[in-house]
C-alpha cells in the first residue's frame, strides 16, 4: 500500500528477516527501509527520499502511528517491525545461517558496543565489522570501500534519516552487501545508550511516551503524527472531491 505517496509493505518481523537474509546472500546491494511517521512527513517535501523509499526491496512499517493511519485507510498491514526488532532478527538469522553483518552508525563507540552485545546474544555472529556515523560525505567512497573490505554482506546502517537513505541509495553498491537495511537510532537502544521503553509501554504502543519522557528535547520530533493525520485528512478529502466532479 501507499501512505501519501510512500510505499509500505505488509510483512510481520520474521517474514522480513527470513527475506532480507535472502537478499542478504543474493548480494545485489537491496536497500531496506524502515518507515517512520516523521520520514513520511518529510518525504512530502523532498521528492528524491520519496524516490529512495519506493526504490526500496522492502519498506516496512517502523511506527504505531503509521500503523494506525495505514489501518484507518482500510490496508492490511499485519503490525509494524520496528527497527531494533529488526536488528535482532536478523542478528539471529545471520548467526544461524553464517552471515557476515557490517555495523555502522552512531555515535563514536557505540557501534562497537551494539556488536557486542549482540554477539553475546547471538553466539556465533559473525561482525565483519562497525564504524560510528559520524564522517564528512567526502568520506563516504572510503567508508564504503572499508565496508566491502570487511566481506560482510548485510549492512545495518543506523546513520539517522534521511541521511541512511541517501547513503544507501549512492553507496550500497559500493560496499559489496547483498542487503543494507536503515535501522535509525537502534544502536542507542542495543546498545543501552538511551534506555528503552520497558515491554509493557512498548505492548500498549506508547514507547514514544516514554521516550518523550526520557528526552523531552525531541518533543518537536512527535509533532510528526498530528502533521501526517492531517495530511491524510486532507488527501482523501481531495480525492473525494476529484471523485465526486
Ligand atoms: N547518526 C549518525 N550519523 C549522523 C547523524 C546521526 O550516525 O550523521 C546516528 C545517531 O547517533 C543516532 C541515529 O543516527 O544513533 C539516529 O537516531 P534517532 O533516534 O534520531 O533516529 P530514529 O530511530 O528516530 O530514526
Amino acid at each position: 500500500m501507499r501512505i501519501l505517496g510512500c510505499r509500505l509493505d505488509d510483512v510481520d518481523a520474521h517474514e522480513a528477516g527470513e527475506r532480507i537474509l535472502v537478499l542478504a546472500r543474493a548480494g545485489d546491494g537491496a536497500q531496506v527501509v524502515t518507515l517512520g511517521t516523521e520520514m513520511v512527513v518529510y518525504a512530502q517535501r523532498d521528492a528524491r527520499f520519496r524516490a529512495a523509499i519506493n526504490a526500496s526491496a522492502l519498506s516496512l512499517c517502523d511506527t504505531v502511528g503509521l500503523l494506525w493511519v495505514a489501518r484507518r485507510r482500510g490496508a492490511r498491514l499485519r503490525g509494524r517491525v520496528t527497527g531494533v526488532e529488526l536488528v535482532e532478527v536478523l542478528c539471529a538469522g545471520a548467526a544461524r545461517d553464517g552471515i557476515r553483518v557490517y555495523l555502522l552508525g552512531g555515535a563514536e563507540g557505540v557501534a562497537h558496543a551494539t556488536a557486542e552485545r549482540l554477539r553475546d546474544r547471538y553466539p556465533g555472529l559473525a561482525v565483519a565489522g562497525s564504524r560510528n556515523g559520524y564522517f564528512e560525505e567526502r568520506e563516504s567512497a572510503r567508508v564504503a570501500q572499508d565496508v566491502r573490505a570487511s566481506g560482510a554482506q548485510m549492512l545495518l546502517c543506523g546513520l539517522g534519516f534521511p541521511r541512511q537513505e541517501f547513503w544507501l541509495n549512492e553507496h550500497l553498491k559500493a560496499t559489496g552487501c547483498g542487503v543494507g537495511i536503515g535501522v535509525g537510532g537502534s544502536f542507542d537502544a542495543i546498545s543501552g545508550k538511551v534506555r528503552r521503553a520497558p515491554p509493557a509501554w512498548r505492548k500498549l504502543g506508547i514507547e514514544w511516551l516514554y521516550r518523550l519522557v526520557q528526552e523531552p528535547q525531541r518533543w518537536r520530533r512527535q509533532l510528526a503524527l498530528p502533521v501526517l493525520v492531517a495530511l491524510v485528512a486532507r488527501d482523501a478529502l481531495g480525492a473525494r472531491k476529484e471523485n465526486a466532479s
